[in-house]
């Protein structure tokens, strides 16, 4: 996308995708701003309407350190830090855990995660497998 391209805009202090204007609404009107793809934000834009994720916008590239535990398959904790070492902390203090507990098919991945990804997504960084029942 070019600097001056987008696909969303702001209207009354909320996000919409082009399309999703409330009705007699459009580009045109007053209230309507662009979201421009050089425009900085925290986190991407989400429409208020349906939802979408407007990640062609400028993240800023805020780091959130992740870990998680997946049990026999599933997913069974999920947290969320501010620095690598408290991840770090929780996820082996987490490995303890579910080792003393005797599972036998379990992982504990930690990774860094790029603010603005969404929900469920590890892009921004590879995530780390860092203790195993195999380790
Ligand atoms: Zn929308």
């Amino acid at each position: 996308m070019k600097a001056f391209d987008y696909d969303a805009v702001t209207y009354d202090c909320a996000v919409y995708c082009v399309g999703c204007l409330p009705a007699g609404v459009n580009v045109n009107s007053d209230e309507v701003h662009p979201v421009f793809a050089d425009s900085e934000w925290d986190t991407a834009p989400v429409c208020d309407a349906c939802g979408e994720v407007h990640d062609y916008v400028t993240l800023l590239g805020k780091v959130e350190y992740r870990a998680w535990s997946i049990v026999e398959g599933a997913i069974d904790e999920d947290e969320t830090f501010d620095d690598a070492a408290t991840r770090d902390a929780y996820a082996a203090t987490l490995a303890a855990t579910i080792r003393s507990e005797g599972c036998k098919d379990w992982q504990v991945y930690v990774a860094n995660v790029t603010a603005g990804c969404a929900v469920g997504e590890w892009a921004g960084e590879e995530s780390i497998c860092q203790y195993s029942s195999e380790g």
